[in-house]
């Protein structure tokens, strides 16, 4: 038979697209549910991975993040409405979400590692695409603050853990679930949440008026959010329902919403209250103390999505390096490539091990343990500061692994890159996370403590012991001149991290992966220097059980 005149060539040595597999079939992410205490989840955490990896849902996140939300502000009347209006594919990945209790539910479950299954599965479930994440963790974070005013709790709790989507704009309390958002950062001020100007004038009975702005409220179709305002007594902590018990909107008039960098799919605002209804949670004046509760939990889903964020890309990686070939080989078995493949790899394994022990902290420090919750206090910004900082770097390596498909929307990596960027931002800056750190060694001593300990079950590893010296030493300087101590901030929280993630992979990583690690993060810099791009292995390395160990198995 003859060619058609119009075919010009055979399509060959393209990389099918990644579909159809199991997105939680990874080791490392396994092995750490199980050491942190939930492994009891792992066939919900397989179910999650496997509707995760279809092309169904992976169609979906693209339409969520090409369809923006739209800012609704009147009716057809003319009547001030202030809806936001999503893309149907939006609250299909919400309604799953929801369902598999990726928002608040552990507050409500009090099996030991819930918030261990629960960070395992957002993790999993972030694979389809970030911007969603955003009401569901803030839905996460907001219990422990909302805790704080208990009659307010024991009336929302319930809902807010509830597994049903229920979108729309109705009484909370006739809803069958709630989500809910955080709003501080102001025009003037974000990072310095003192500089805050929304006023509340007490109304009576813990009730409030506020009137003032917010600069960015993100997922304004939540049901609550937590405000901070000036209450005569300083700054306070707030429930703002969006609407009243009576069913009559609350005076919060969403302005406009944000043209940004990446984080498409979900909706962050400028938003106006005018004597906008909302009552007292915690202390007046303890505002800040009150919504750290929440920041805290934010901050470990930052640490949670931007693993998450660095796995995919990884994956891709990988799944296009072992199918497209170049000069003869596949680009897997390409030297350079192997050793940017297993470099990144390494970053994959580490940033998971470690996200999972904080959110194991996390389950036990909410059970009373004392001693978690003194490292959390400093691990946790430590670890926001350096994983979230580092992911679009890694995503970036990962895209170029891919050539010029990695350029172009159909690989997905274009889109982590625009949302990567943001963990960072969130919930503070990387000065500012940074900073944190300090502060957490001048006021709880035992956070130093905890850490130390935590590294000295490695220190049979001769590189983390002499990592962990050095920490102790870095330590003592902080508290000798807490001035110049500011300037060394980033230097100290990426020395914690890396130092922790390697006595991490030492006690629970295969040999290769942890000896890899110390060798390369530890150890003297590689000829390329410190700050060189990925790929700058030594020789010697295992690379290839490296890359085995973060393969992903396709279950189709
Ligand atoms: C997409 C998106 C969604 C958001 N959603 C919300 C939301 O729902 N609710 C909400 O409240 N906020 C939200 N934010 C705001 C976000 O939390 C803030 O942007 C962030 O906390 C930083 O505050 P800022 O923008 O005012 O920057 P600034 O505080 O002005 O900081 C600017 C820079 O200065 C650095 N810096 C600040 N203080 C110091 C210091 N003492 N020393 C050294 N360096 C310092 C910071 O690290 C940063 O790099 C959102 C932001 C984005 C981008």
């Amino acid at each position: 038979m003859a060619a058609s005149p119009h075919v010009t060539h055979e399509v060959f040595n393209q990389v099918p697209p990644l579909d159809g597999h199991d997105v939680a079939a990874d080791q490392a992410l396994l092995a750490a549910l199980h050491r942190e205490g939930g492994g009891w989840a792992e066939d919900e955490l397989h179910e999650l991975g496997r509707l995760a990896g279809t092309a169904g849902i992976q169609d979906q996140a693209r339409l969520a993040n090409v369809h923006k939300p739209v800012l609704r502000t009147h009716d057809a009347l003319g009547t001030r409405i202030d809806e936001v209006e999503f893309h149907p594919a939006w609250h299909e990945l919400m309604t799953v979400a929801v369902r598999h209790g990726l928002h608040a539910a552990p507050w409500a479950d009090q099996t030991p590692g819930a918030h261990v299954a629960r960070a395992a599965k957002f993790m999993v479930w972030t694979h389809t695409e970030a911007g969603h994440g955003c009401p569901i963790s803030m839905t996460y974070a907001c219990v422990p603050a909302l805790r704080h005013a208990p009659g307010l709790a024991a009336a929302y709790e319930p809902l807010l853990t509830a597994p049903v989507y229920d979108p729309g704009l109705r009484p909370p309390a006739t809803k069958a679930g709630l989500l809910a958002g955080m709003a501080m950062t102001e025009k003037q001020g974000g990072s310095d949440v003192r500089a805050n100007t929304t006023r509340a004038e007490p109304a009576g009975a813990g009730h409030y008026l506020l009137t003032g702005h917010k600069w960015f409220c993100s997922a304004p179709m939540c049901d609550l959010f937590l405000v901070l305002a000036q209450a005569p007594e300083g700054l306070s902590c707030f429930l703002l329902p969006r609407v009243l018990p009576d069913g009559s909107r609350n005076a919060m008039h969403i302005q406009r919403l944000k043209d940004k960098l990446g984080n498409t799919s979900n909706a962050s605002s400028e938003v106006e209250y005018r004597q906008a209804a909302a009552w007292l949670v915690g202390e007046p004046g303890r505002g800040i103390a009150t919504i750290l509760d929440m920041v805290s939990a934010t901050r470990l889903d930052c640490v949670l999505g931007s693993a998450a964020a660095i796995r995919q890309a990884v994956v891709l990686a990988g799944h296009h390096a072992r199918h497209r070939s170049a000069f003869g080989a596949r680009l897997i078995d390409q030297p350079a490539m192997t050793g940017v493949l297993a470099d990144l790899a390494l970053e994959s394994e580490a940033a998971t091990t470690l996200a999972l022990r904080l959110a194991g902290a996390a389950d036990r420090a909410s059970r009373g343990d004392a001693a978690e919750a003194a490292l959390l206090r400093i691990a946790l910004p430590a670890a926001k500061y350096w994983i979230c900082k580092r992911t679009p770097m890694i995503i970036a390596e990962a895209l170029e692994c891919l050539g010029g498909n990695g350029y172009v929307e159909e690989s997905v990596l274009p889109r982590l890159l625009r949302d990567a960027p943001l963990n960072s931002i969130w919930e503070g800056s990387g000065n500012v996370t940074a900073l944190d750190v300090l502060r957490a060694l001048r006021r709880s001593p035992d956070s130093a403590d905890a850490l130390l300990a935590e590294m000295a079950a490695a220190e049979a590893e001769p590189l983390v012991a002499a990592a962990a010296a050095s920490l102790r030493a870095a330590v003592k300087e902080v508290a000798a001149d807490p001035a110049a101590a500011q300037r060394q901030a980033r230097l100290l929280a990426g020395q914690i991290t890396v130092t922790l993630q390697a006595a991490l992979l030492v006690r629970h990583a295969p040999a290769a992966v942890a000896s890899a690690f110390c060798a390369t993060r530890l150890g003297p810099a590689p000829a390329g220097g410190p700050a060189a791009p990925f790929g700058s292995l030594p020789n010697g390395l295992d690379t290839a059980a490296i890359l085995e160990r973060s393969a992903v198995v396709a279950t189709k």
